[in-house]
């Protein structure tokens, strides 16, 4: 392990972390890496992994500039160009198709270990990046304008900023003593991959019912990959059914007399749960630190955007240090961290606070008539419609610019006064 001072420590090499990782060596950022756990190569000649996302345009672009993209983009991958979303009675429906908001897909379907393990290849592959694995973050201490940070295998690490991506249960959020408000949704997220008879035609589908809802998302072979939110414990009794009880109880939910597809259902992999909460951070820094991807918020995955708040988080505080390098102040200074968490919040803020008003429209105690005018209303406005995908694509106004399709050698350029 290396003597010097680093400009940035990263702890957690997740999705989120791995990708600001490798936009900060691109930019010229000397980075050291922390990761408790050996990331597991990908297997393309395996089954479809459990867990799978719903990546945004605006995350391709950022994914594109970590170098990963190449390696990601020659596997598995599913785009979709058309999303459903409908009521348990089809009574209130929206859809939306890419070319109708000048997008040429609304999102990609792609399994998180591979987007993981490629993400970990370009780090491997980069100049200016120390990667500390296996090992965990201890304690932190301050030394003047620097940070120290102690790992459980006994080193230490100084650097000048620190960037907590270690997920939900953060220990960098935790040592800075922040405060989270946080909602338990009592309900599970229970995954599995399903065939259907009919192969899936390219649909992001999802319906909400009594219960939460269930969302269907096309994989490149034709089948799909469910996300099936249930209360905790009818989750559990699920999880427990053989395969065609299961699969009976599935058809049972997604089915609509007349409609052509889900339809039937053939046969499903191995199923698994995770909980499902929501969880927003009252600040994103502290002291030399800031706050990115899951450590900062945890949103419902019914709107599949929890890793793509993160990757714009993590393009949003690489483009401020860049701008704060460029203007010769101190990057891990107050005011530079305080940018970031007034941009990042305030936008992660939006999106949390609408799926969570989403997801309340359709729980039982919510009235059918008020999700109606609800959903209606959205269907009928073309600026509401516009202004959702434009948010949930990472293409909106106040999005990062690399979001935005900027490389990042163009936010590198000196700027003319
Ligand atoms: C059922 C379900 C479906 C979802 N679907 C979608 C979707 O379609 N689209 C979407 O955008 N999002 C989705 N999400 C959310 C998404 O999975 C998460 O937002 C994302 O994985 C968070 O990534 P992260 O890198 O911030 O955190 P994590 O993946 O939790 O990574 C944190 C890393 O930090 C490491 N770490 C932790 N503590 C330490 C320490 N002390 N020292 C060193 N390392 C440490 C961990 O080992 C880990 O590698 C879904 C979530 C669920 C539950």
């Amino acid at each position: 392990m290396s003597e010097k001072t680093h400009d940035v420590l990263l702890v957690g090499a997740g999705m989120v972390g791995a990708a600001a990782a490798c936009l900060l060596a691109r930019a010229g950022f000397s980075v050291a890496i922390i990761e408790a756990r050996e990331p597991q190569p990908y297997d393309p000649s395996a089954e479809v992994g459990l867990r799978v996302s719903a990546f945004s345009p605006g995350a391709v672009e950022i994914l594109a500039e970590t170098g990963a993209w190449r390696q990601i983009e020659s596997q598995r991958h599913c785009a979709y160009r058309r999303m459903r979303v409908e009521d348990r009675d089809e009574s209130a429906l929206l859809e939306f198709h890419a070319p109708e908001f000048g997008l040429e897909r609304l999102g990609t379907i792609i399994e998180n270990d591979l987007v993981q393990w490629s993400l970990w290849q370009s780090l491997q592959a980069m100049g200016g990046v120390e990667i500390i694995c296996p090992d965990r973050l201890e304690s932190l201490d301050y030394e003047g304008n620097e940070l120290v940070v102690h790992l459980a295998g006994g080193s230490q690490l100084n650097g000048r900023l620190l960037i907590g991506a270690d997920g939900a249960n953060s220990r960098v959020r935790k040592m800075l003593g922040i405060e989270q408000q946080h909602w338990e949704y009592g309900q599970h997220g229970l995954v599995t991959v399903v065939q259907t008879e009919q192969v899936n035609p390219g649909v992001a589908w999802q319906r909400f019912m009594a219960g939460g809802p269930l969302a269907f998302l096309p994989l490149q072979d034709g089948t799909s990959s469910i996300v099936w939110s249930r209360p905790q414990a009818e989750a559990r009794r699920l999880l427990e059914l053989d395969e065609g009880s299961f699969l009976a109880e599935l058809q049972e939910a997604a089915w609509t007399e007349g409609q052509a597809w889900p339809g039937v259902m053939r046969s499903c992999g191995p199923r698994a749960s995770f909980p499902l909460t929501m969880r927003l951070s009252q600040r994103y820094s502290g002291p030399r630190t800031v706050l990115i991807g899951d450590a900062a918020h945890v949103v419902h995955p019914l709107a599949g955007q929890g890793v793509n708040l993160g990757l714009l988080d993590a393009a949003g505080l690489v483009e401020v240090l860049i701008d704060a390098r460029r203007n010769q102040a101190d990057v891990a200074g107050e005011k530079t961290l305080r940018k970031y968490e007034r941009w990042r919040r305030s936008e992660v803020e939006i999106m949390a606070r609408g799926i969570h008003g989403i997801r309340g429209l359709f729980t039982p105690e919510s009235l059918a008539p008020i999700r109606k005018l609800g959903l209606g209303l959205v269907a009928r406005s073309w600026t509401a419609k516009e202004a959702f995908i434009k948010r949930a694509a990472g293409k909106n106004r106040n999005a990062p610019a690399l979001a935005r399709g900027e490389a990042l050698t163009d936010l590198l350029r000196p700027q003319a006064n």
